[in-house]
């Protein structure tokens, strides 16, 4: 089949400038770019006024955990709606593969914040894919997951036996094609694993040349985790352990989510931009992607200390202990820099509709009590499993430092959620990128260079990210100068995402989803 382009400004994803012509497709390849293209076509797309560019690329995602799913339709529609077609998965050191065939934890694979439906090996997760996938994935395999499958959430150091277990795990995945590995230092079991350990998975990675992306230890000044007093800037400590790993392994990293969470982390943003670039003039490859929201999806427990939660009901409600704890998370807030008005409620639970979408500091008042009291409420409400969004990850002037710099690459790190409020990341956040870059007079080409070609080659995808002779057909048209979002609707469909092409079939068309499903698991 072949589908024409006519008439588009061309993005080629190298960065330059927009240039008038045609393109040309035939079933999931690109022939011809630029130009004017003569010939018979099966079909002819006018793109006139209209920007034509290599499919978008999610440098951080977590949708390979619902690909298998009887209703796996509506966690990929909105992302193709935002003109993606490739998502970097794996991520925080989650894949629902890397698990030996009669581990014993396979059902904590996840952490307890996914669920795979059927974890089994990487070549089972390449076959299970086959025809499931309405994205291409970029796959990389989770050190908690090879954890989970050897001792579960067990603190433990684990013996060299069983690293030896856990590479040969991680070996499987990088034979079979998977482009790197997750590391997750805020999560079970990851946050227990010792040096030696991440060592071993760092090293086993950089032998086949793959890249390894982390969510670090702390994303703010203060973190759970570190001392409380007599340390630098945690987050500045977590960004250390990262490069720490990398010149003991010499793998190449990929810090994940650079976000700066509450005001008071926001003086690291200098120092940690000029390390990450120092390390890159020594010849170390280390770099980062960032999100165009100022706020991200959290748990309802994020502000609870884990002494408490390990507490029993009618302990957590003794009077001593509320003491320590209110004194503890008012102190923690502080440090941070965050407050009540802050925190929005996603979800608590079904019987608790009403809380859905409202700032905790105004139920607070309405209710007619303080808004730590709300909190804890909310808390019991939810049986601790409610989820709350955070704002003040950055402010608008530091994503647009971010977006202007060179080391960074976009990403949603969302999902959809099942019930609550959606996190607009989900729905929204690439076409917010271009919306800020029209804002802040950031040439559309260098917005598409950081969905497109600049995260293929650091995650090294062959075949993609450019408008190529030759290369796959993954095309998003785009209409930048109509592109629109609501932020304040956060699962509202964005404006201006034209066409969508997965391997050469429309999966949106004149913006409307097709239900396409032609994704494919890429391999390195
Ligand atoms: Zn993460």
């Amino acid at each position: 089949m072949k589908v024409l382009f006519r008439g588009g400004q061309i993005i080629d994803g190298t960065g330059s400038a927009p240039v008038v012509g045609d393109l040309l497709i035939e079933d999931d390849k690109i022939m011809k770019v630029g130009g004017v293209i003569e010939g018979d076509f099966d079909k002819v797309v006018d793109c006139t006024g209209l920007q034509v560019c290599p499919g978008l690329i999610d440098a951080h995602s977590h949708n390979d955990f619902f690909y298998d799913r009887d209703d796996a339709e509506m966690f990929y529609k909105p992302f193709l709606e935002q003109g993606i077609t490739t998502q970097i998965t794996g991520n925080c050191s989650f894949s629902p593969f890397g698990i030996e065939e009669d581990s014993a934890y396979k059902d904590k694979v996840g952490g307890g914040l996914f669920h795979a439906v059927k974890p089994g090996s990487f070549k089972e997760f390449k076959e299970r894919a086959k025809g499931r996938l309405y994205v291409n994935m970029v796959p990389l395999i989770g050190h908690g997951t090879v954890r989970i499958s050897i001792s579960g959430f067990d603190p433990a150091p684990l013996t060299p036996e069983q690293i030896e277990r856990e590479m040969k795990l991680v070996d499987e995945a990088m034979e079979e094609g998977a482009f790197g590995g997750s590391f997750g230092f805020m999560y079970e079991p990851g946050m227990y694993a010792e040096k030696d350990e991440l060592y071993a998975f760092a090293k086993e990675i950089a032998k086949y040349d793959g890249i390894v992306t982390v969510h670090p230890r702390a994303c703010s000044k203060v973190a759970l985790g570190y001392p409380l007093f007599g340390t630098p800037p945690h987050i500045e400590m977590a960004l250390d352990e990262v490069i720490d790993i990398m010149e003991k392994s010499k793998c190449r990293m990929e810090y994940s989510h650079l976000i700066f969470t509450g005001t008071s982390s926001w003086p690291s943003i200098d120092p940690m931009l000029k390390k990450f670039h120092d390390y890159n003039e020594k010849g170390y490859k280390i770099a980062y992607d960032n999100y165009s929201m100022t706020y991200g999806a959290s748990v309802i427990t994020l502000a609870l200390p884990p002494w408490y939660l390990a507490l029993s009901e009618k302990d957590r409600k003794k009077k001593s202990t509320l003491l320590k704890l209110k004194a503890m998370i008012f102190a923690t807030k502080k440090l941070l820099g965050l407050d009540w008005c802050d925190f929005t409620i996603a979800y608590i639970s079904d019987n608790h509709k009403e809380y859905e979408g409202r700032i905790i500091s105004e139920i607070a008042k309405e209710e007619g009590m303080s808004a730590m009291d709300m909190y804890l409420k909310l808390v019991d409400l939810s049986n601790a499993q409610g989820r709350i969004y955070v704002d003040k990850y950055y402010n608008d002037e530091h994503i647009r430092r971010l977006m202007e710099d060179d080391l960074s690459i976009f990403m949603t790190d969302a999902w959809v959620e099942e019930a609550g409020v959606q996190n607009g990341a989900a729905f929204q956040c690439f076409p917010y990128f271009f919306v800020r870059a029209k804002k802040y007079g950031i040439p559309v080409e260098k917005v598409v260079r950081k969905m497109t070609g600049e995260t293929v080659d650091r995650f090294r995808i062959k075949e993609r990210g450019y408008l190529k002779e030759g290369y796959r057909a993954d095309i998003t048209v785009i209409d930048f100068d109509n592109m629109s979002v609501d932020i304040s609707q956060p699962s509202l469909k964005p404006e201006g995402i034209k066409h969508v092409y997965v391997n050469g079939t429309a999966a949106v068309e004149n913006g409307s989803f097709t239900k396409a499903h032609t994704g494919e698991v890429l391999l390195k």
